[in-house]
C-alpha cells in the first residue's frame, strides 16, 4: 500500500534499515508492565511492528518485566489487546524475566573481567562521584571501584544471597566515570543490579533479591533474541553509547561496527497537547486523589474512559484501529519530537471516519412534531444509501409517519427573519423526505415553559426550504442514551497544572461529559448493529460506528444491552474552536 511506502520506504526509517540492510528482520516491543498503554505507545508500536512487517521480518512483544514493584496482571493482557486490536500479531512474546538466569551469569562474567563492582556508596555519595548536583563537578571513583575481582564477585553473590538490603550494595559497571574527557553521563559507571526490597516478581516468585536495571537488561535481551533493529524513543540517545559498551564488553557487538548483534537508533517520542498521559496523573483522574485535607472524587470512570488517551480509551471511543495508525503515518517518524494538539488527532481522525462510516439521524434532544394532515398515503419507507455521496456501500429503510422527533434546537417559539429552521410560519426541509413542514402551533409544559409538541402541516416539494434538518420517526425510532465530550480541562495545557497541590482539579470542565438519556435514532441503527459483520475494520474490532447528520461522529460503547444502547462521541463534526 502506498501509505506503508512513505513511512517505512523513505525519511528516518528507511535510512534505519539501510545502515543495517539485513535480509531477516527482528525488532521488539519492549512495554514496561507497569501501566496502560497511551497514545504515545501507539508510535512505538506501528513503528516497530510495522518496520518487521514491511520488511518481511519479525517482532516481538517483550514485556519489560525488571522492576517487581510496579507490575501487575492486568496490564499484561491489556498491552497484547492493544496490539492485536491495531492489527499486529507478535512474532513471540516474551519478558526479561525470562533471561534473569542468563542476566545474572552475564553479570558474574562481567565482573571477572574487570567491568563492574560491587560498590556500598549511598546515593548521595554516588551523585557526588559523578560530578555532584549539575554533573559539572570533578568526578571520582570510590574505594570500592578498584577492590579485588574476586572481592566484588563474592560481594555480588552475597547481594544475591540476601546479605544487603536495598540501598546498601549496587553492582555498578566500570566504565568511564574517572576519564575526565567522557561528557556522556550514561558512561559514568551505571548500576547493573540493585537490591529490591518488595522482590516478589509474578514470573519467577520469591527467587530473586536483586533486579538488573533497564541499562545492563535492555541491551542485552535484544542480543540474546537476536534483535536486529533496537528502535527507541530519543531519550535514550545517550543510552546508546553505554548499550553498545556493555554487548562489546560481553563480545555481543563488535566495536565501531553493526555487523553483529544489535542496532539501537532512537526516534522522536510523540507528545500530545491538551491531554494528560502521565501514569501517574490518570491514576488521580481515575482513582481520585487525597492533597492535605482535600479530597478529590474520580473524574472520569476509569482507565478506558473516552475522554482520556490511553489505548483503551480512545478504543472505547470508537476511534478506529485503521484510524489510529493513519494518524501516526501522517505525523511521520523522525528523530525529532512530535507535538501536537489534541485538535490534529481529531481531524485526521474525522478524515478517516468521513470516508468510511455510514450516516444516520439521531436527534439528542427530542421535541415530538405532528404532522396534522399527514395521510396513509404519505406513511412510506424510503431507502436511503448509507453516504449520500456514495463512497460508502449500502444503503437503510427509513420509515416516515405522522409523528416524528426534531432536536429541540432545530424549532424556535420566535421566529426571526435570519433564521432558517422550524418556527410557527416556517417551514424546513427533513432529510430524505419528499414534503418539508410548516409548524402551525405549539405547546409548552406549564412547569418548565419548554416546548412539549409542536403541530405542522405539510409543505409540498416545489416550495424549496432554506434548510434541512434530521429526524427520526417516532413511531420506528429507538431510545438511546448518547454521550458526548469536551476536553477535560478547560486549559489547553493540562500538563502545566499544579499537580502536587490538587489545584488541577479546579480546572477541570463541568461538562467534559453530556449526557443525552432521551436521545432517539432511525431503527435502522439495530441493522447496522446486526451488519457489523461487514464492518470495514476488520474482525479485531466490531464497533458500531456512524455520522449522525448535523451531530458528530458516535460508535455503540461496548458495554450497551439490546435494552439500552449506549453512544459515545468519537469526533465532533467540524473542529469546534470554542472548545
Ligand atoms: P510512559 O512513562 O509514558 O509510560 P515509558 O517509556 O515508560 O512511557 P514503556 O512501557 O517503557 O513506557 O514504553 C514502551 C515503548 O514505547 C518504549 O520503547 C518507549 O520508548 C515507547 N514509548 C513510550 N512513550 C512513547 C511516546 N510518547 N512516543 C513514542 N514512543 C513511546
Ligand atoms: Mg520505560
Ligand atoms: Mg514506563
Amino acid at each position: 500500500k502506498a501509505e506503508n511506502v512513505s513511512m517505512f520506504g523513505e525519511g528516518w526509517l528507511k535510512r534505519v534499515y539501510e545502515e543495517k540492510p539485513v535480509k531477516d528482520v527482528y525488532t521488539r516491543f519492549p512495554p514496561e508492565p507497569n501501566g496502560y498503554l497511551h497514545i504515545g505507545h501507539c508510535k512505538a508500536i506501528a513503528v516497530n511492528f510495522g518496520f518487521a512487517k514491511h520488511h518481511k521480518g519479525q517482532c516481538y512483544l517483550r514485556y519489560d518485566d525488571t522492576n517487581p514493584e510496579k507490575e501487575e496482571e492486568k496490564y499484561f493482557t491489556s498491552i497484547l489487546d492493544i496490539i492485536k486490536w491495531l492489527g499486529f500479531e507478535p512474532w513471540k512474546v516474551t519478558y526479561s524475566s525470562d533471561n534473569f538466569d542468563k542476566l545474572y551469569e552475564l553479570a558474574e562474567q562481567l565482573i571477572k573481567k574487570d567491568g563492574a563492582y560491587v560498590c556500598h556508596c549511598s546515593r548521595e555519595e554516588v551523585n557526588m562521584q559523578r560530578g555532584g548536583p549539575d554533573n559539572r563537578g570533578k568526578r571520582y571513583a570510590c574505594e570500592h571501584r578498584t577492590r579485588p575481582i574476586d572481592e566484588s564477585l563474592a560481594e555480588f553473590r552475597a547481594m544475591r544471597d540476601g546479605k544487603y538490603k536495598a540501598g546498601e550494595a549496587y553492582l555498578r559497571m566500570k566504565q568511564s566515570l574517572t576519564d575526565p574527557s567522557e561528557g556522556n553521563p550514561q558512561m559514568w559507571d551505571l548500576p547493573a543490579y540493585r537490591v529490591v526490597e518488595k522482590n516478589h516478581h509474578h514470573r519467577t516468585g520469591d527467587h530473586w533479591k536483586i533486579y538488573p536495571t533497564y541499562d545492563f537488561t535492555h541491551c542485552i535481551c535484544d542480543a540474546l533474541e537476536n534483535i536486529t533493529h533496537s528502535m527507541c524513543t530519543v531519550e535514550f540517545r545517550q543510552s546508546r553509547v553505554s548499550y553498545d559498551w556493555l554487548l562489546e564488553q560481553l563480545d555481543m557487538k563488535v566495536p565501531k561496527s553493526e555487523e553483529k548483534g544489535p542496532m539501537q537508533r532512537e526516534y522522536g517520542r510523540l507528545s500530545v497537547n491538551g491531554t494528560i498521559l502521565s501514569k501517574r496523573r490518570i491514576l488521580m483522574l481515575v482513582e481520585g486523589a487525597k492533597v492535605g485535607d482535600r479530597v478529590i472524587p474520580p473524574s472520569v470512570r476509569g482507565w478506558d474512559d473516552p475522554r482520556l488517551y490511553t489505548m483503551v480509551a480512545l478504543r472505547r471511543r470508537g476511534i478506529p484501529a485503521k484510524a489510529m495508525l493513519n494518524f501516526v503515518e501522517e505525523l511521520g517518524v523522525t528523530d525529532s519530537y512530535t507535538d501536537i494538539e489534541t485538535a490534529r488527532f481529531e481531524s485526521s481522525i474525522r478524515k478517516h471516519l468521513e470516508r468510511t462510516v455510514p450516516r444516520q439521524m439521531l436527534v439528542l434532544d427530542p421535541v415530538r412534531v405532528v404532522i396534522t394532515d399527514f395521510t396513509p398515503e404519505d406513511n412510506q419507507s424510503i431507502t436511503v444509501p448509507y453516504d449520500p455521496k456514495g463512497a460508502i456501500p449500502g444503503e437503510r429503510s427509513v420509515t416516515v409517519g405522522s409523528e416524528i422527533f426534531i432536536d429541540r434546537a432545530d424549532f424556535r417559539e420566535v421566529d426571526d427573519p435570519d433564521y432558517f429552521r422550524l418556527a410557527p410560519n416556517k417551514a424546513v426541509g427533513l432529510y430524505n423526505v419528499p414534503f418539508s413542514i410548516r409548524a402551525t402551533s405549539f405547546e409548552t409544559d406549564a412547569a418548565t415553559g419548554k416546548v412539549t409538541v409542536v403541530k405542522a402541516v405539510k409543505v409540498p416539494s416545489s416550495e424549496k426550504p432554506k434548510a434541512y434538518i434530521q429526524w427520526v420517526d417516532a413511531a420506528t425510532g429507538i431510545k438511546v442514551v448518547a454521550r458526548q465530550y469536551n476536553s477535560l480541562f478547560k486549559t489547553e495545557s493540562p500538563n502545566s497544572l499544579n499537580w502536587k497541590d490538587g489545584s488541577w482539579a479546579d480546572d477541570l470542565r463541568p461538562d467534559s461529559e453530556v449526557l443525552f438519556e432521551h436521545a432517539v435514532i432511525e431503527a435502522g441503527l439495530n441493522n447496522l448493529i446486526k451488519e457489523n459483520s461487514l464492518n470495514p475494520e476488520g474482525s479485531s474490532d466490531s464497533l458500531v460506528r456512524f455520522q449522525a447528520l448535523r451531530t458528530a461522529y458516535f460508535c455503540v460503547d461496548v458495554e450497551s444491552t439490546e435494552e439500552r444502547i449506549v453512544l459515545n462521541q468519537i469526533v465532533s463534526l467540524r473542529e469546534d474552536k470554542g472548545k
